[in-house]
């Protein structure tokens, strides 16, 4: 039978707007002593919005931001959903993409106006033997130097320019990593976003142990590794990316904002969509078992 205290911690989470997936979730939510967070759509707000389109020297900067945005408007990532969005506010009327395809943690490549185009990172453009001048590799690294995520723009085998989106930390994310420590647990930011953004993220909100560039597919490895080490492991997040990891971690926490993909393989799902809901289900553990243990 079912301890009474746990079904009344059960259902004072739902009024708290925390989900969780059975009672016996409490028993591992009070153990956690580290977390794990995803950075874009769970420390940050994931609507992201265009910041810059810098044309490779000889190219057209409208030119840059309907092709890309062109292709971008195939795929449902945030970064991508950005781009779009940007190169409609210029042009109402962009070119369809044929062929498109996702690259899960690199990019997008497809056909548009009959150019092959790429947008993504470094290496999607390795993969298809596109090099990046030095000149679109600095302007790159001055937009991450702001915090703003930067992909490359190649078409027909050409480097063509740099695009930029930015994104802002959820107003609540830095006092809830405040609160979390408090609880005892050590924050880890992780994601497949470059180091330079992903560190100016954790400056702004207090975290100090940074994984970043992971692709999606080894973000469970990465719980692994620290299960590895004798760590008991939360992991917050709400991308399709992050569903294995949250599978894998001895708490997972969906944003109740985030994907069914990642609230399907959660313990918990966190319905306000910010960290506070991860503080309130960790005290909440604590509290409730503290009335039987
Ligand atoms: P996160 O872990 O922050 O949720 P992802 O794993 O989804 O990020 O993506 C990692 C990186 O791959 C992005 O920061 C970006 O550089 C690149 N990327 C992924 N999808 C796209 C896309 N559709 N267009 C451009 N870049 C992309
Ligand atoms: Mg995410």
């Amino acid at each position: 039978a079912t301890p009474t205290a746990l079904l009344v911690g059960t259902g004072r989470g739902a009024q708290l707007g925390i989900l969780i997936s059975g009672p016996e979730i409490l028993e591992s939510t009070r153990k956690v002593d580290t977390i794990v967070l995803d950075k874009t759509g769970t420390v940050t707000s994931g609507r992201m919005a265009l910041a810059e389109a810098i044309p490779a020297a000889g190219e057209d900067r409208a030119e840059l931001l309907r092709i890309a945005g062109a292709l971008e408007a195939g795929s449902e990532h945030p970064i991508a959903q950005a781009i779009a969005a940007g190169a409609r506010e210029s042009d109402p009327a962009l070119p369809e993409v044929e062929s498109f395809r996702n690259a899960p943690g690199t990019g997008a490549s497809g056909v548009v106006d009959g150019r092959a185009v790429l947008v993504g990172r470094e290496a999607l453009l390795g993969d298809w033997a596109v090099t990046i001048p030095a000149e679109l590799a600095a302007a790159k690294a001055a937009e991450e130097a702001k915090g703003r995520t930067a992909v490359l723009v190649a078409w027909d085998g050409v480097a063509r320019g740099v695009v930029s989106v930015s994104d802002r930390v959820k107003p609540t994310s830095a006092e809830a990593i405040r609160q979390l420590r408090e609880l005892g647990l050590e924050p880890v930011l992780l994601t497949g976003d470059h180091e330079t953004v992903a560190r100016e993220v954790a400056r702004e909100v207090g975290i100090d142990r940074v994984i970043a560039g992971v692709m999606p597919a080894d973000k469970v490895e990465v719980v692994r590794g620290l299960q590895a080490e004798g760590k008991r492991v939360a992991m917050v997040g709400d991308g399709v990316n992050d569903a294995a990891a949250l599978a894998q971690a001895d708490l997972g926490l969906a944003m109740g904002t985030g994907t069914d993909a990642a609230i399907a393989a959660a313990d918990i799902t966190l319905v306000r969509g910010d960290l506070m809901g991860a503080v309130d289900a960790i005290r909440l553990s604590r509290r409730t078992l503290g009335t039987i243990y």
